[in-house]
């Protein structure tokens, strides 16, 4: 009965808005990007990258490494030999492990992160971190998962470290809310506070903010999502009998509002209460929305997929701050677990899944946006033509979450419109 009430509601979506599915050239981060905001939620774990000298520059420079810092990633470098198989590649990687255990006692997990190379030569990373959880057994744990770019947008680098992690996680079948998804610290524990006055106390996040102190999950784990890019991890979550919880994504007041509710719902708590408590929150997140709207109004605007975070942006910019879009592009579309938000578009939404760079740039050139979201490749390009960018990168590096944090997400994109319009304004009184 579920099962054919969920196909017609998707049914139904797929009426509402305009599919399209586009394969060619593509133009993105990979996933080894997503280190970067991981190590920062999991101090005591270490990302070893087993690739290039390419990918050791990808996140060294996406992570803005200071020479003195003792960063909690590295890259196991593959050389040419390595490559061409004229030498065992293990043998770096145990080098590079050996050294960093013996140098590094804080480090509790150790992801080893495939890439392109090692992808390419085959390196079986699983066997590798095999062997060494038992060398380095009650010591240090050795998880492995890819970031390659032949396969991952870099928002699944998440995706796939946290299914790495699953594995590990102990079962319980004791009733608690799971926030799965990396938040910024502060958003979480804002989060977390209103969910404890809504009567929910036993709440938890995955990942966690120390990599050993991942929660226990059974039957009845109810998984909230906070990122739209985990489909691999909430398959495997289900598998572990977690239930997941339908809700459109906690971006804006609309998102959050819903979101909060699902909760609600899935937790038995009366939906008036809920309202009482995020109201001064959603008076408060207007008002500072109104600045934001005033210059984003009735603006068109076209989403290059990358981030998978698109569709939300999407029904955010255009229900709240009242945008025209264009065309919304994402990298992947999980239908089941975007059906909330593609519910909430306006009808007739274009919405196209996977990328030709090259067409898709020929859209944006004809449809002459006022502003498009896309990665930093194609951003320069784009402003060098006279057509204001927002990167897509920037909002998995910015606290986006939450009813309160409504106004500093439109603020992201109304801020490359308000600087276009103080320049053109200033080109006009010069001339
Ligand atoms: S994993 Fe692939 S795409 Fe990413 S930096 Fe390395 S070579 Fe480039």
């Amino acid at each position: 009965m579920y099962a054919s009430l969920n196909y017609k509601f998707l049914k139904f979506l797929m009426s509402k808005v305009e599919f399209n599915k586009e394969t060619g050239p593509r133009e993105v981060f990979c996933g080894l990007t997503s280190i970067v905001w991981l190590h920062r939620r999991m101090p005591d774990a270490f990302f070893l990258v087993v690739g290039s000298r390419t990918c050791a520059h990808l996140i060294q420079s996406a992570a803005g490494v200071m020479i003195f810092a003792e960063p909690r990633f590295g890259t196991a470098i593959l050389e040419e030999k390595d490559l061409a198989g004229l030498a065992d590649a293990h043998e770096e990687l145990d080098r590079v492990v050996n050294d960093l255990i013996a140098r590094r006692p804080e480090i509790k997990t150790l992801f080893l992160v495939g890439s392109c190379p090692s992808e390419v030569i085959k390196l079986d990373l699983a066997t590798v971190a095999e062997k060494l959880n038992k060398r380095f057994l009650g010591q240090v744990r050795f998880v492995n998962y890819s970031g390659s770019g032949i396969e991952t947008t870099f928002t699944q680098g998440e995706d796939g470290a946290l299914k790495a992690l699953i594995p590990l996680m102990e079962s319980s079948n004791e009733e608690k809310l799971l926030l799965v998804g990396t938040l910024a610290n502060n958003v979480e524990d804002r989060f977390k506070k209103i969910f404890r006055n809504l009567g929910i106390s036993n709440i938890e996040s995955f990942p966690p903010r120390q990599s050993t102190e991942l929660p226990k999950i059974g039957k009845n784990t109810k998984v909230l999502l906070t990122q739209p890019y985990l489909s691999d991890t909430v398959r495997d979550l289900k598998h572990r009998g977690c239930e997941i919880i339908s809700a459109p994504f906690p971006l804006g007041i609309e998102g959050s509002t819903k979101w909060f509710l699902a909760a609600a719902k899935a937790f038995k708590i009366n939906e008036l209460k809920v309202h009482e408590i995020i109201s001064p929150l959603i008076n408060r997140a207007k008002l500072a929305l109104e600045s934001h709207k005033e210059i984003l109004k009735g603006k068109r605007l076209f989403l290059l997929p990358e981030s998978q975070l698109e569709i939300s942006l999407a029904r955010f910019l255009h229900n709240e701050c009242e945008m025209d879009l264009i065309e919304v592009g994402t990298p992947y579309l999980n239908r089941d677990l975007m059906k909330e938000e593609i519910n909430l578009l306006p009808d007739n939404t274009k919405i196209v899944e996977g990328q030709h760079v090259e067409k898709q740039l020929d859209r944006v050139r004809e449809s002459n946006p006022d502003l498009v979201v896309c990665g930093m490749g194609l951003a320069n390009p784009l402003e060098a033509e006279g057509i204001s960018t927002k990167w897509s990168i920037e909002m998995v590096f910015s606290p986006i979450h939450g009813i309160d944090q409504a106004a500093d997400l439109a603020g992201l994109f109304s801020k490359p419109l308000r600087r276009n319009q103080i320049l053109t304004t200033k080109t006009l009184v010069t001339h």
